[in-house]
């Protein structure tokens, strides 16, 4: 930790990001997958996966909301494994890390988004009509993520580690929308800086109204490559919102050639999406995935090699289009190894 105030909440919190970039993925990615995921019952009016969705254990939620009018927008990786097939597991992962290892009692952003450009709930903020606010949407819930800075400022934190790779096109775009979302909300200016002044001890800063979690403190967050796109981001964030594509991609043409312990998986979309292939062997319960290529194609290839012999396999194509929707074949498809 380099920040020089003392322990408060914010403090606190930049302890818990730093340890989750110096910890690496270990801890903060696969301590819990207990939970369960998009649990019965859960109600929603937004798009936004809710703590209800996620399946947060709200038994380990310890600390009572407190809202202020929103000044800032601060973005972060939360330097987890990139490629994640399981990101509820690893925002419950998140959420126990920082609620209860690290003993802050909640967890530290107000909103997370995963590499497919789903939008989670984080802090928690009580009976709200849009989450991360108070009951007339017009205030927000007091997180714990820039060091002394917190009241008035709202962090958004994609999953994965950003540092020499970006965001993904699903990804970002998803993190446009909920900024456009936010400014419009709160009648912020997505290409302005301006005085914070935290309404908890008068503290100021001078940042950019729209920044990285390294514009306020010494830390690589958000990561170096995707903290270069933050211009392009506030300049995408002040024009009009791209054309609605609701629509995922339509996939074809599946074919899995293989050779001896190596197989080659093809395919093609209707429109332009990203490529990657989630795979098991027959009887394990979870999939590996493949590195996501972030390129937008229509004609999509993936080499998988170095799997074990005479070994049948099931597999799913995944294809993102830039618009975020997610396309994965089904039924799974399957096939042996020579
Ligand atoms: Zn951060």
């Amino acid at each position: 930790m380099r920040a020089t105030t003392r322990p408060t909440r914010g403090a606190r919190a930049a302890i818990a990001v730093t340890l989750l970039v110096v910890g690496a993925t270990g801890d903060a990615s696969g301590a819990t997958t207990g939970a369960t995921s998009a649990q019965a019952g859960c109600s929603d009016t937004t798009e936004i996966v809710t703590r209800c969705e996620w399946g947060a254990d709200e038994t380990i939620m310890t600390w009572a909301p407190e809202f202020y009018a929103a000044q800032k927008l601060t973005v972060h990786h939360t330097a987890t494994s990139n490629g994640d097939v399981d990101p509820a597991a690893t925002v419950r992962a998140i959420y126990r890390y920082q609620a209860v290892d690290l003993g802050f009692g909640d967890i530290g952003y107000q909103y997370l988004i995963d590499e497919n450009g789903r939008v989670y709930e984080g802090r928690y903020s009580g009976d709200d009509s849009y989450p991360a606010h108070d009951p007339t949407g017009t205030k927000v819930v007091t997180a714990a993520h820039v060091a002394g800075s917190n009241s008035g400022n709202i962090g958004i934190a994609l999953l994965g580690t950003l540092t020499s790779v970006d965001a993904t096109i699903a990804a970002r775009a998803a993190l446009e929308q909920l900024l456009r979302e936010l400014v419009t909300r709160h009648g912020i200016s997505s290409q302005g800086a301006s005085l914070y002044v935290n309404p908890v001890n008068g503290t100021t800063r001078d940042v950019a109204n729209i920044s990285g979690h390294r514009d306020w403190a010494a830390t690589e967050c958000p990561g170096g490559t995707f903290y270069a796109q933050l211009p392009a981001i506030r300049e995408a964030v002040a024009g009009a919102p791209p054309p609605t594509d609701t629509a995922a991609p339509l996939i074809s043409g599946v074919t899995a050639v293989v050779n001896n312990s190596n197989v080659s998986v093809r395919w093609n979309t209707d429109e332009a999406s990203t490529t990657r292939v989630q795979y098991r062997r027959t009887g394990v319960a979870t999939w590996t995935a493949t590195a996501l290529d972030n390129r937008l194609t229509i004609a999509h290839t993936v080499a998988i090699g170095g799997l074990a012999r005479r070994t049948t396999y099931e597999y799913q194509v995944v294809s993102v289009d830039a618009a975020g929707n997610v396309a994965t074949s089904t039924p799974v498809r399957t096939f042996k190894t020579a």
